[in-house]
C-alpha cells in the first residue's frame, strides 16, 4: 500500500570526531546528506549550532534540525534512521556518552505515536527538557505545535531561553 507522504520533525546531534568527515559539525552535514540519499527528502533544515555538553562526556556537541517528507510510518523510520546512525560508527556506554551520529524522531505530522518494539514515543519524550533540540527545532518549525502540551516549539523554547 502507498500512503501519502507525512512530514517528520528529526533532531541531528553529533559529539564525537569521525576519521573521515572530522568534526561532529561535519558529521552533521554528512548525515543530512545520507537522509536524502536514502530517500527522505529534507523540506527544511536548521543552522547546526554548538552547545556546552551535559552529562558525563564533557564534550562538544553539534546539534541540527531538520523537516523532512517520507511516506514511511514512524517504526520503518526509526529503522532507517538506525541504519544510517550506525554507519557513522557505534558508540560505547549509556546514553548521553560519546555518540558519532545521535538522529532522533521530535515531531510527526499525524500526531503522537508510541511503539514498544522497538521502543518509540513521538513526541520526544525528552524534547521538552533539551534546548540543544529546541534551538533548532525553533528555528524551522516555530509554530508546530507539540500535541501532548498543546505548545508550539516556540512557546516550550521560550521557556528555557528565559533566565
Ligand atoms: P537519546 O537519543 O534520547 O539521547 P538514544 O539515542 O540512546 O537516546 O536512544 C535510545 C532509544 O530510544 C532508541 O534506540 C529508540 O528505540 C528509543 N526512542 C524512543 N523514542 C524515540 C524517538 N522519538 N526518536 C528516536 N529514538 C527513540
Ligand atoms: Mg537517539
Amino acid at each position: 500500500m502507498i500512503l501519502p507522504a507525512t512530514c517528520y520533525l528529526i533532531a541531528l546531534g553529533s559529539n564525537q570526531r569521525h576519521n573521515i568527515f572530522g568534526r561532529p559539525e561535519h558529521i552533521i552535514s554528512a548525515a543530512r546528506a545520507a537522509l536524502e540519499q536514502q530517500g527522505l527528502h529534507i523540506l527544511k533544515q536548521s543552522k547546526t549550532v554548538s552547545s556546552r555538553p551535559i552529562g558525563p562526556s564533557h564534550r562538544r556537541y553539534a546539534n541540527s534540525a531538520a523537516i523532512i517528507e517520507t511516506a514511511l510510518s514512524p517504526v520503518p523510520l526509526l529503522n532507517l534512521l538506525k541504519r544510517i546512525e550506525s554507519r557513522f560508527g557505534t558508540r560505547k556506554g549509556q546514553a548521553w556518552s560519546r555518540r558519532v551520529l545521535d538522529l532522533d524522531i521530535i515531531l510527526w505530522s499525524e500526531g503522537a505515536f508510541s511503539a514498544s518494539y522497538p521502543p518509540l514515543t513521538i513526541p520526544h519524550p525528552m524534547m521538552r527538557e533539551r534546548p540543544f533540540v529546541l534551538q533548532p527545532a525553533a528555528e524551522i518549525a516555530a509554530k508546530w505545535r507539540d500535541p501532548i502540551s498543546g505548545l508550539t516549539i516556540a512557546q516550550i523554547a521560550a521557556r528555557h531561553s528565559r533566565p
